[in-house]
């Protein structure tokens, strides 16, 4: 049996993961299930699935959860914090940690699944947009083996060579294409962009996803990270990696060899394949997905990203070419400026003037450790929420 930790368990990804986990109680067994403060989400899913350990990231939720658990008898450890979440995350009856918190506050638990040389399925991309280098040599100092979860990255990792650690130019893989559906925004008049609402915003065409992630994924923002995100997991430069716009999110992503060969990984937009991809790894396990039907799709396009329309995506390119601490500031001014789209407190196209403002204000250090990573996404918050309070007031 495959011991398993779930990191967010409530969310999107959270949800999935269960589902697909629920379809192979021979092979899987939850040892861990965490969430932020959703209570009522959380004890259904103990009742269901019986962990050792449930953590709330808040207090006073796990307080409340630890009441509600004993009332229905349930031997379910109650923890609390990110201690608890980096507890979990470590324990030896775990094999694959499922790092599914959204933005960088899945960072630490992450690591300590990394340090504690487990099997991460990395939902978590802010983590590696934070501290890529670090996560990443951390993980090879422990023996600790990275899955992508999200779609791209996963689609790429199906279409790479086995032995793509060694470099992508040793191995032939010329470029990879990143594709991209642009999001609910793509053909709308640009005029009308600074109006949108966050429900329209977060009304995806083809995905069902969390708040934030779609928000990213409206600005493009997504997209961006994602580039980052490639950069750190296939080691490569931000000049191989192309974003291709198809609207459809059939194909997942594309690999390109040197002998003119490109490989695509295709399925429904639904994601339980690489879940259950990333789960089983190197096997293959069914998802609960259903089969892809061609000619519904009948067709796939595809076109070029408007950086006019997208400036988060230009933003997302000049901080990894930048590299060093410019990432993490980039995500952590975007996740105050989303916060306070979904809030109301700004309107959508100063999601990234607001980004550009907070990277024009700090400098750039190279080879930060985690402390000064930690200290950096902080700084960014407060120059963010600061120039929120300054225009609105
Ligand atoms: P979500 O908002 O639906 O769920 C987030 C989960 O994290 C919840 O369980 C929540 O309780 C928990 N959480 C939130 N803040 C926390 C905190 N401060 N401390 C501890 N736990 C906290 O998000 P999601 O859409 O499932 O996305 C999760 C991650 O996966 C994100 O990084 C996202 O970019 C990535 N991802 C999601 C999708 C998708 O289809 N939803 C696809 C690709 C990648
Ligand atoms: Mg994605």
């Amino acid at each position: 049996m495959i011991g398993l930790t779930i990191l967010g368990s409530t969310g999107s990804i959270g949800v999935s993961t269960l589902d697909v986990a629920g379809r192979h109680t021979d092979r899987y067994r939850v040892i861990a299930l965490s969430a932020n403060r959703d209570v009522d989400g959380i004890e259904k899913q103990c009742l269901a699935f019986k962990p050792e350990f449930a953590v709330m990231a808040d207090p006073a939720a796990a307080k409340a959860l630890k009441t509600r658990l004993s009332s229905h008898g349930l031997m379910t450890q109650v923890l609390a914090g990110v201690e608890g979440l980096e507890t979990v995350a470590a324990l030896p009856q775990v094999d694959y940690v499922m790092a599914a918190i959204v933005g960088a506050a899945g960072l630490l638990p992450a690591l300590a699944a990394v340090r504690a040389g487990k099997r991460i399925l990395l939902a978590n991309k802010e983590s590696l947009v934070v501290s890529g280098e670090l996560f990443i040599r951390e993980a090879e100092d422990h023996g600790a083996e990275i899955l992508p979860i999200d779609s791209e990255h996963n689609a790429l990792f199906q279409c790479m060579p086995a032995n793509f650690q060694q470099g992508l130019e040793e191995v032939g893989v010329t470029r990879i294409l990143l594709t991209a559906s642009g999001g609910p925004f793509r053909t709308m008049p640009l005029e009308s962009l600074s109006a949108v609402t966050p429900d329209q915003a977060c009304a995806h065409p083809n995905w069902s996803m969390g708040r934030k992630i779609s928000v990213d994924s409206a600005t493009m923002m997504n997209k961006g990270l994602e580039v980052i995100e490639a950069c750190w997991l296939f080691h490569t430069r931000p000049d191989k990696i192309q974003v291709v716009l198809h609207p459809q999110s059939v194909i997942h992503s594309m690999v390109e060899y040197s002998d003119g060969s490109i490989l695509a990984q295709l399925g429904n937009p639904d994601m339980r394949t690489p879940i259950a991809h990333a789960l089983a790894w190197p096997e293959r396990i069914s998802s609960g997905v259903a089969s892809l039907d061609l000619f519904q799709v009948a067709r796939l396009d595809f076109e070029a990203p408007d950086l006019e329309r997208f400036p988060c995506l230009a933003l997302a390119y000049r901080a990894i070419e930048a590299s060093g601490t410019a990432p993490a500031i980039l995500n952590a001014a975007n996740e105050v400026a989303v916060d306070a789209f979904l809030t109301g407190r700004i309107g959508f196209t100063r999601i990234a003037t607001l980004i550009e403002d907070v990277l024009a204000k700090m400098p750039i250090d190279h080879d930060p450790d985690l402390e000064h990573l930690l200290a950096v996404d902080a700084e960014a918050r407060r120059i963010a929420e600061q120039s929120i309070v300054s225009r609105v007031s």
